[in-house]
């Protein structure tokens, strides 16, 4: 059989399989070719909700449908669920949640969307994205209000203006704070999903997905099991949640060239294979040349990357000087390679082990990094154990504390924690590393994948950091995903 662009191969019967690896699927070019050992389809197992990946995104899919009586089963490459979204920090939007309102916090989500509708609605030109945006940003709202309700994940009373000066009303974190989602967000989901239905299969990597004809809908997807043996899984509704392709040094190097040599930060579940998947079904690809836009880089300890937005920390290179304003802690990365490092240190002090915010993430991370963890009573001695030059770190602080005495940060214009810090001291040395991308299949009005034409591909679903709606942040992640489940619920 011929390959074409879409690497589409008749399968006998009326289905057919639609190839696609990452790293070959988006060729534009006719290829001559044959599948060499592709089995015919053999459906083994039939579902009405397939949902491929259990990050956060695939997991917030399979909410609506398992509580509205539908058959859901997901797939995982791995030998278990989390994907990625296990190592996120878990810096989190919403607004008008139930728990921010019980707070006292009054924005509901109905005004928070009056007030950003005109923006929102101009992103894209689409007919249907006025809705779908709307259905997406209340979404988010409801995610959060239904997996506390049903799936017993836990949220942070929000933070106080006083811990979160620019943002306090709008950030939320799980109950422990940051980097705590896996215990308190990703775990209740998972176990009560479970609980309530969900069927889990693990070490099955989806392969190709498989369509009723070549230019039909989506019913099934084919995988590969540790053995090596295929499976074919038949469904009503294809869920793509396959997270992005940090992982993928091919992908790297084509759509994001600059990032390709620095180190990732995961290991092994965004790979891109569902957005190869996809393309092989006619879907159009967007927008990951953009990810640099919505997903800067990161320190190899990624909660102490944000540290600088809850609690006093002073940030420097190996040469001893500052170099950022901390209450943006995330942009160190960038800013450490823009004056010629790739690395930085945090220096904290107690005041960090006392913030709710960052306290457990403080604690759990100078234990589990203790090979680039240092402390000490004197800023000359930190400077010994950090390897940076002991005058310029004395000098650095000396500077930093008349800029809080006068209560203005000349150097670097940090307002939020500009406070000193005192002995002991605390420091942690971070790497820079790439954690995410962003970019990849458009849904449409239906929360189904454009194809390259624009159109839904009938029966075929995406959420999560696969998609270019996502941004790759996590709030869009549960978003997107609890979004794509209510509309399979509704059917
Ligand atoms: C270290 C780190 C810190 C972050 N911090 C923040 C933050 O504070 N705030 C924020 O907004 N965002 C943050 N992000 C980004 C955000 O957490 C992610 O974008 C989001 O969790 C991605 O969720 P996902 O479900 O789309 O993908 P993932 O969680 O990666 O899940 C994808 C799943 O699909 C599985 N899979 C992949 N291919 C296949 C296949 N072929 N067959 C079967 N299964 C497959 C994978 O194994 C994985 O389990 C962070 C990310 C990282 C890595």
């Amino acid at each position: 059989m011929q390959l074409t662009r879409r690497d589409i191969v008749k399968m006998g019967g009326a289905a057919c399989l639609v190839a696609g690896t990452a790293g070959a699927a988006f060729a534009d070019e006719a290829a001559a070719g044959y599948v060499v050992g592709a089995a015919d389809i053999n459906f083994t197992k039939e579902t009405d909700v397939l949902i491929i990946g259990t990050g956060i995104s695939g997991l917030a899919a399979g909410m609506e449908p398992i509580l509205a009586g539908k058959k859901v089963t997901f797939a995982e490459k791995k030998a278990t669920w989390g994907g990625d979204s296990a190592f996120s920090c878990w810096f989190m939007f919403a607004t008008g949640a139930k728990f921010q309102l019980d707070y006292g916090y009054t924005t509901t989500i109905e005004e928070s969307w009056e007030a950003s509708k005109e923006s929102n609605i101009k992103t894209f030109d689409y007919d249907w994205w006025p809705a779908w945006i709307e259905g997406k940003t209340f979404a988010n709202t409801e995610f959060v209000d239904v997996s506390e309700a049903e799936f017993g994940c836990k949220y942070q009373e929000p933070a106080t203006e006083e811990e979160l000066p620019r943002l306090f009303a709008r950030v939320i974190l799980p109950a422990d704070g940051v980097g705590t989602g896996y215990a308190n967000i990703l775990t209740p989901l998972q176990e009560n999903l479970e609980a309530k239905g969900a069927e889990f299969l693990y070490e099955l990597t989806a392969k190709s997905l498989i369509k009723d004809a070549p230019d039909g809908a989506v019913i099934g997807c084919r995988f590969e099991d540790a053995e090596g043996n295929y499976v074919d899984i038949k469904a009503n509704h294809v869920v793509l949640a396959t997270g992005g392709f940090v992982d993928n040094g091919w992908m790297m190097n084509k759509y994001l060239p600059n990032w390709a040599h620095y180190g990732s930060l995961v290991a092994g579940s965004s790979m891109g294979e569902g957005h190869a998947m996809a393309a092989a079904a006619g879907a159009m690809i967007d927008g990951m040349e953009t990810s640099y836009v919505y997903c800067n880089l990161m320190g190899d300890i990624p909660n102490a990357t944000t540290w600088g937005y809850w609690a006093p920390m002073v940030l420097v290179l190996p040469n001893g000087k500052r170099f950022i304003q901390e209450g943006q802690s995330h942009d160190a990365a960038q800013k450490a390679l823009d004056n010629g490092y790739n690395e930085w240190w945090v220096i904290f002090d107690q005041q960090a082990f006392d913030a709710r915010c960052v306290a457990k993430s403080v604690e759990n991370n100078i234990v589990a990094h203790e090979e680039a963890y240092v402390t000490a009573d004197t800023l000359e001695d930190l400077a010994v154990a950090m390897d940076v030059p002991v005058d310029t770190l004395v000098a650095t602080f000396a500077e930093y504390d008349g800029y809080v005495e006068a209560g203005e940060d000349k150097a670097f214009g940090k307002v939020a924690h500009l406070k000193s810090l005192s002995a002991p001291y605390h420091a942690l040395r971070l790497n820079v590393r790439r954690y995410k991308t962003s970019g990849g299949l458009m849904v449409g009005g239906d929360n189904q994948v454009l194809d390259v034409n624009g159109e839904q591909i009938p029966g075929l679903y995406a959420c999560g950091a696969i998609t270019t709606q996502a941004f790759a942040s996590c709030s869009t992640c549960c978003a997107t995903g609890y979004f794509v489940g209510k509309t399979i619920a509704a059917m």
